[in-house]
């Protein structure tokens, strides 16, 4: 039987009978006040580790999902960088094959320091932000990069093809107007230099090549110009064209000139017959270039059939 009794103010007194035995406990209020700071103590010791379990547990939680995004997102990082990389190869391609067209056609080379159109700025991983990024932050950061440098090389390529075409054009162009091709097949009679003249019989300039061929047989531009026709008693029926540049032909002793006055021809155009007009022994085709007014040998802008393509 255990009775309790309060002997006193703040005192507890506890009575416990047994085996003819009373045992009497007395609690003090300190004591009491020591338990109940114990027992809150404990309390919210209790409560403070549950909370930390429940802490550490939604935080694995959380390092599990993020985890496994992380990997899904590494494993995007690592396809968009291997698609990087192979764009990457596939400029450097385009840059050669660029490099042998230029050298090809003797246009201006490109400089690889050129190609890489760099722009201005630090780009480094040391810098305040990357101190608090995280390594896919990084990572995507040097992806974006090289992004934007591929797409500086790619717009730099469109340039460069953009200025090699012109380049072929205007190439072109020129090479249209410098005479290149034989005005007549035929028989050379007579060549560029001092000569005995066939009609004068004297030692003579011949500022031209003679050639022989049929009356009658088609005189085709050596090159593009502007037409300009006439008649003179040596030239006899001619054509004197001016090719917009240094060089200026003149095709002599036509039987008849093909070609009015002021007109634009091209190469290989009909501009006129072969005829004995002017001083001339018999039908041929007299043939001159001039450049900067001065007359050169023809034989030397006279090209293989073949390698002319107009
Ligand atoms: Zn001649």
């Amino acid at each position: 039987m255990v009775k309790k009794k309060r002997a006193a103010l703040n005192d507890i007194v506890v009575q416990c009978e047994g085996r003819g035995k009373i045992c009497t406990l007395r609690a003090r209020p300190f004591l009491i006040r020591c338990c109940k700071s114990v027992l809150c103590m404990s309390v919210a010791g209790y409560l403070l580790l549950a909370s930390l379990a429940l802490f550490l547990g939604i935080a694995r939680s959380v390092t599990f999902f993020s985890e496994c995004k992380n990997t899904r997102l590494m494993s995007e990082i690592r396809e968009m960088r291997d698609f990087v990389s192979s764009q990457e190869e596939y400029i450097t391609r385009l840059f050669s094959d660029d490099d042998c067209r230029r050298s090809m056609y003797g246009a201006v080379a490109v400089s690889d320091e050129v190609r890489q159109v760099g722009v201005g700025g630090p780009a480094t991983d040391d810098d305040i932000e990357s101190v608090f990024a995280t390594r896919h932050e990084i990572e995507l950061r040097r992806l974006a990069e090289r992004v934007d440098k591929l797409l500086r090389q790619y717009d730099f390529h469109d340039y460069s093809l953009t200025d090699f075409s012109g380049y072929l054009k205007d190439k072109k162009y020129r090479m249209d107007h410098v005479p290149s091709i034989a005005p007549i097949n035929g028989w050379l009679l007579s060549g560029f230099g001092v000569r005995t003249h066939p009609i004068f019989h004297e030692a003579r300039m011949h500022e031209g090549v003679d050639i022989a061929n049929f009356e009658g047989t088609p005189i085709r531009a050596s090159a593009a110009g502007v037409a300009k026709t006439g008649r003179s008693e040596t030239y006899g029926n001619y054509v004197f064209l001016d090719h917009g540049n240094e060089f200026t032909t003149i095709y002599a002793h036509m039987r008849a000139t093909g070609v009015i006055d002021g007109r634009y021809v091209k190469r290989g155009e009909i501009i006129g017959y072969v005829g004995s007009t002017g001083l001339s022994t018999g039908p041929h085709l007299h043939y001159e270039v001039r450049k900067y007014r001065h007359p050169i040998d023809p034989e030397t802008y006279i090209l293989p059939n073949d390698f002319i393509v107009d």
